[in-house]
């Protein structure tokens, strides 16, 4: 196995003091996150997006008029998701299915919390769970070769969704996640949509009606489920969240157990980060996001990041232990660089979109053209995994598109492939473009 390679230098941006590599940090000193964030949710006009969400909702309120659910939530038992089900239900009216996915990570306290919170809403709940040994079996099998975890908890919250959605014939997938307060970046993406670069890169390891359950992208095509983040209509604000769980759902915010409480081995992965030098990124992202948003001080960003710190440094015997004996590794492999040459094949190589762009722009092309352009050099990718992408319109500020196919309604195209997307645009067509992903209704019938 290789040794990591040295890590670039870092510049500290001046607004969310995260630190970037240079090329990530405008002129004003602010990091590219912080730029979106000004673009996209500083002045965001919530009371018309709630209107918005009030048409979509009615629309799936008559579409399952003679159902017993009009829509379905995805539920952690987190903070934000337990907020979520409090606006669903009491402020919109709505009658949600409640939907965990058991992702074989979840703490014995993450269960105990749901079943309080679901009991006071009167909810049905569905937890959707998967043989423990398989899914072990596919987090040591992706593990081995990526050091990475995450990605297998997002496929099996994507394929409980899914699944979930199909069997009930509710197309509305609500999710508590907040794009506003979340601090990832992409500058890359790769050739395979996530559920076919997990089997590919599990392939020789699992069996392949193991992986096959996980696979729902052609669901997602025909059936057009709706994806809709709530947080993109409704203000993100922590205090309020809180103030309404201690309040009116008698949470004790002092303890904050409801942290990472879906998974057991965040602790494990800070550590992970930080052994390999990576000291602060998962530290980092939420105490930056907040300070972002205007939400906390200086001080207690510092506050809040040397705790999130201590938190990683203070991994136990015991806890690395557990880590090591479920991932079926040593400690050395920790720090080791593992050989993952799928993972390394990108999506669209930036040296050719930049000198296509060079080109045509010299020819006189104007950015319409050249964001179709750039679009064009990534269909045929996108196809050969069931996706594609349409433009709706463009004003040279506001482009607005609709991802199609299997990508329509994956729970991870807003983070990734939208991200990259705009990256591209941002870098090499304008820095004024703001992207938006419009999702269509669902349709009465299938
Ligand atoms: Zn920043």
């Amino acid at each position: 196995m290789k040794k990591a390679p040295p890590k670039k230098e870092r510049v500290t941006c001046k607004k969310c003091l995260m630190p970037f590599e240079e090329r990530f940090i405008n002129k004003n000193g602010e990091c590219v996150i912080c730029d979106e964030y000004r673009k996209k949710w500083l002045n965001r006009d919530y009371e018309e997006k709630e209107k918005e969400l009030k048409q979509i909702f009615e629309h799936y309120r008559q579409r399952n008029k003679d159902h017993k659910y009009d829509s379905i939530v995805a539920f952690s038992g987190g903070k934000d998701s337990v907020y979520a089900l409090y606006l669903i239900t009491r402020k919109y009216g709505m009658r949600p299915l409640v939907v965990t996915a058991d992702n074989g990570l979840l703490t014995p306290f993450a269960r105990a919390n749901m079943k309080k919170v679901i009991d006071q809403f009167g909810v049905d709940h569905i937890v959707v769970t998967r043989d423990q040994e398989e899914l072990k079996s596919i987090y040591r099998a992706y593990f081995k070769k990526t050091k990475n975890f995450c990605e297998i908890c997002y496929l099996t919250i994507h394929s409980a969704l899914g699944q979930a959605a199909l069997e009930h014939d509710v197309p509305l997938i609500i999710t508590g996640f907040a794009f506003k307060v979340d601090s990832s970046h992409f500058r890359a993406a790769h050739r395979y949509c996530f559920e076919d670069s997990f089997a590919k890169i599990v392939k020789d390891s699992i069996p392949a009606e193991i992986y096959e359950k996980y696979i729902t992208k052609q669901a997602r095509a025909d059936n057009q489920f709706h994806l809709l983040h709530l947080f993109d209509y409704i203000n993100h604000v922590d205090k309020e969240i809180y103030h309404v769980l201690e309040n009116e759902l008698g949470w004790d915010s002092n303890k904050r157990e409801d942290k990472h409480m879906d998974c057991r081995f965040h602790h494990m992965l800070g550590y992970l980060r930080m052994i390999n030098g990576d000291l602060t990124s998962l530290a980092l992202m939420t105490p930056a996001a907040l300070l972002r948003d205007g939400q906390i001080t200086v001080e207690e960003f510092h506050e809040q990041l040397a705790k999130e710190k201590d938190l990683f440094k203070n991994v136990d015997k015991k806890q690395l232990e557990e880590f090591l004996d479920f991932f079926g590794v040593d400690e050395e492999f920790l720090t080791s660089n593992p050989d993952c040459p799928e993972l390394a094949e990108i999506l669209v190589y930036e040296s050719d979109i930049e000198n296509l762009i060079k080109s045509e722009r010299n020819k006189g092309a104007d950015n319409l053209t050249l964001i179709k352009l750039l679009f064009d050099s990534i269909r045929p990718e996108l196809k050969r995994d069931g996706g594609d992408i349409r433009i709706i319109s463009f004003n040279e500020q506001l482009l607005r598109i609709e991802l199609l196919g299997a990508c329509r309604a994956c729970t991870i195209a807003d983070q990734v492939m939208m991200r990259y997307l705009e990256h591209l645009i941002r870098t090499y067509i304008s820095e004024d473009i703001i992207l938006e992903n419009v999702k269509p209704l669902a349709p009465f019938s299938r």
